[in-house]
C-alpha cells in the first residue's frame, strides 16, 4: 500500500507544506529550514500540525 501525504503547516512560519507520509530522509520546511518531519524506519513522525491527509492514488 502507498503511502499517505499529509499538509503540514510549520508552526514556526506557518507555511503549508506537503510532506509524504514515509519519508527516508527529513523534511524541512521550504520557508525557515524548520524540521517538519523526521524519518523512524517506516512511518514518518510529523511534529508539526497536520491540516489535512492526502490520500495517494
Ligand atoms: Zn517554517
Amino acid at each position: 500500500m502507498a503511502g499517505n501525504f499529509y499538509s503540514v503547516r510549520c508552526s514556526d512560519c506557518e507555511n503549508e507544506q506537503t510532506v509524504f507520509g514515509k519519508a527516508s530522509t527529513e523534511v524541512a520546511c521550504a520557508v525557515c529550514g524548520t524540521t517538519l518531519a523526521r524519518p523512524t524506519g517506516g512511518k514518518a513522525e510529523i511534529e508539526h500540525e497536520i491540516i489535512e491527509t492526502v490520500e495517494s492514488r
